[in-house]
C-alpha cells in the first residue's frame, strides 16, 4: 500500500519507458498532435500486440501505450523506429502544446506548423533544454477558434495581429511579457528556457515550474536576456474575444465546426479496437488525420460534407464519448491500483458507479493519491485514496485539504449521494 505519491522528476518516453503497476509504458508525441490515420491503427496494432491493449490519451496531447511486459521493450522500439513513429534520439525535448487545428484552421492568424516544427528541432539540439525540469512545456497558439489558455504551460506564444503584421504575445507562468516577431520564436524560447534554469538554480528549492520562478523573482528578471521581446501594443485573440465567449473552458468534444468533431474515451483512455476504428472513420469519410488535444479529445478535421452525422454515430457505437454534454466527460479518474504503483485505492470502478449520481455541472476527480494526474482544475467532488481509504475534497483539487477521511467505497456512495441531494454546507 503506497503511503504517498511518487515523484519520478522524469518523463516517459518511448527509449525511456516507464514502470508502472500494469506493466511499462511508453509516450509517443507528434508535432502540433498530428497523427495520420496509417498512424494510428499501427499504434492500436502495436498496444494490442505488445501492451494491454490500452491507450491513454495524456493532458499533453501525448499517446501512451501501457501494459508493456520488460523483455517485449525492445522489440516495441524497434517496430515504433520501422513505423517512423518515433525518432532515434533518445533525448528529452520539453513538451510543446500546439493549436489542435493547427494548419486547418480559417479563423487562425497563421500556419505554425512549420514554426512548431522549428522550435522542437531547436528543442532538441540545444543542450540548454536538457536542463528543464520535465513537466516543463511550451505553448503555441494560431490565434484560430481554439484557445489554449486553459491549458496550464510555462511559456506561451499566442498569434496576435500588431498593426499590419502577424507576431506572437509572450506569456510566461500566466504572466504577458510582450510581443515577438514570428521569426524570433524559436529562439526566444530558448532564451526563457535559459533564463529559467539559471535562475531557478540560484533558489534554495529550485522552482519546478515557471509560474513559481515568476511569484519568487518576478518577470523582469527572466525577460532580461531577451531583446527579441518589445512592449509596444498588439491585440491577441484572447483579447479581442474575452468578453464576447466569456470565458475559454472548452474540452473538444462534439461538433467544432461544419467539417470538424470531437470526441474522448471514457477517462482519456482508448482500446486498440476504438483507436483503430478513428483510423478507419477518419479515412473513409474525412482525409485520414487525426488531431490530439490537451482536453484529452480527439479532433477529426476536414469531413465530408454530410459525413459529420455518421462519423458521431459511429464513434458513440464504439463507446466513445461524442457529447460534450455527457456525464462521462465531468468524471475524471487516474488508472489508480493496480495500474500504479503510488496508489492504494481503485479509482475508476468508483468513478463509473458515482458518475450518475451528480448533478448537471458537477464534476468528480477520483485520484489514486494525492498527486492528482488526472485534473488539476478544482472539481466539485474529490475522491482522494490514502492507506486503501478515499478522503473526500469539495469543490477543490486532490491536493487540497479534505472534508471527509478515510472513507471505504460503501461510505463514499452514500456521502456522494447525500452531498447530491441536499445542501452541501450540511454536511
Ligand atoms: S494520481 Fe493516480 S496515476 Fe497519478 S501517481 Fe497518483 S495514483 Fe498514480
Amino acid at each position: 500500500m503506497s503511503a504517498a505519491p511518487q515523484i519520478k522528476g522524469w518523463c516517459p518516453s518511448a527509449w525511456r519507458p516507464m514502470l508502472s503497476g500494469d506493466g511499462y509504458l511508453v509516450r509517443l508525441r507528434f508535432s502540433c498532435g498530428i497523427l495520420s490515420s496509417e498512424q494510428a491503427r499501427a499504434i492500436a496494432a502495436l498496444a494490442q500486440r505488445y501492451g494491454n491493449g490500452v491507450i491513454d490519451l495524456t493532458r499533453r496531447a501525448n499517446l501512451q501505450i501501457r501494459g508493456i511486459a520488460e523483455e517485449r521493450i525492445p522489440g516495441l522500439q524497434t517496430e515504433l523506429l520501422a513505423g517512423n513513429l518515433i525518432g532515434s534520439d533518445a533525448g528529452d525535448i520539453p513538451a510543446v502544446i500546439a493549436s489542435p487545428l493547427a494548419g486547418r484552421d480559417r479563423d487562425a492568424l497563421i500556419d505554425i506548423r512549420p514554426l512548431v516544427r522549428e522550435l522542437e528541432a531547436h528543442l532538441a539540439a540545444d543542450s540548454r533544454a536538457r536542463d528543464l525540469p520535465a513537466k516543463f512545456c511550451i505553448a503555441v497558439e494560431d490565434g484560430g477558434r481554439l484557445s489554449l489558455q486553459d491549458v496550464g504551460v510555462d511559456i506561451a506564444f499566442e498569434a496576435c495581429c500588431r498593426h499590419t503584421r502577424i507576431g506572437f504575445a509572450v506569456r510566461i507562468g500566466g504572466e504577458h511579457i510582450g510581443f515577438i516577431e514570428t521569426d524570433n520564436l524559436a529562439e526566444t524560447a530558448l532564451t526563457l528556457a535559459a533564463a529559467f534554469c539559471s535562475l531557478r538554480t540560484r533558489q534554495l528549492s529550485p522552482a519546478r515550474r515557471m509560474r513559481d520562478l515568476v511569484e519568487e523573482v518576478g518577470t523582469s528578471s527572466i525577460t532580461a536576456s531577451c531583446p527579441a521581446l518589445s512592449r509596444a501594443s498588439g491585440h491577441t485573440k484572447a483579447q479581442r474575444h474575452k468578453h464576447a465567449w466569456g470565458g475559454y473552458a472548452y474540452d473538444g468534444v462534439g461538433p467544432i465546426t461544419e467539417d470538424v468533431f470531437g470526441l474522448a474515451a471514457p477517462f482519456g483512455s482508448f482500446s486498440g479496437a476504438q483507436l483503430a476504428l478513428l483510423a478507419d472513420v477518419a479515412a473513409v469519410h474525412a482525409e485520414g488525420e487525426l488531431r490530439l488535444t490537451p482536453w484529452r479529445a480527439v479532433l477529426i478535421p476536414a469531413i465530408a460534407a454530410g459525413a459529420i452525422d455518421r462519423v458521431a454515430a459511429e464513434c458513440a457505437r464504439a463507446g466513445l464519448i461524442t457529447d460534450a454534454c455527457d456525464p462521462r466527460r465531468y468524471v475524471a479518474a487516474c488508472p489508480g491500483a493496480p495500474a500504479c504503483p503510488s496508489a492504494s485505492v481503485a479509482t475508476r470502478q468508483l468513478a463509473t458507479l458515482l458518475g450518475p449520481l451528480l448533478r448537471s455541472r458537477d464534476t468528480l476527480h477520483v485520484s489514486g493519491c494525492s498527486k492528482g494526474c488526472a485534473s488539476s482544475a478544482a472539481s466539485s467532488l474529490a475522491l482522494i485514496g490514502r492507506e486503501g481509504r478515499y478522503d473526500l475534497v469539495r469543490n477543490g483539487t486532490a491536493k487540497d485539504t479534505p472534508v471527509l477521511f478515510g472513507l471505504s467505497p460503501e461510505d463514499v456512495c452514500l456521502a456522494v449521494k447525500r452531498i447530491t441531494t441536499e445542501d452541501l454546507a450540511h454536511v
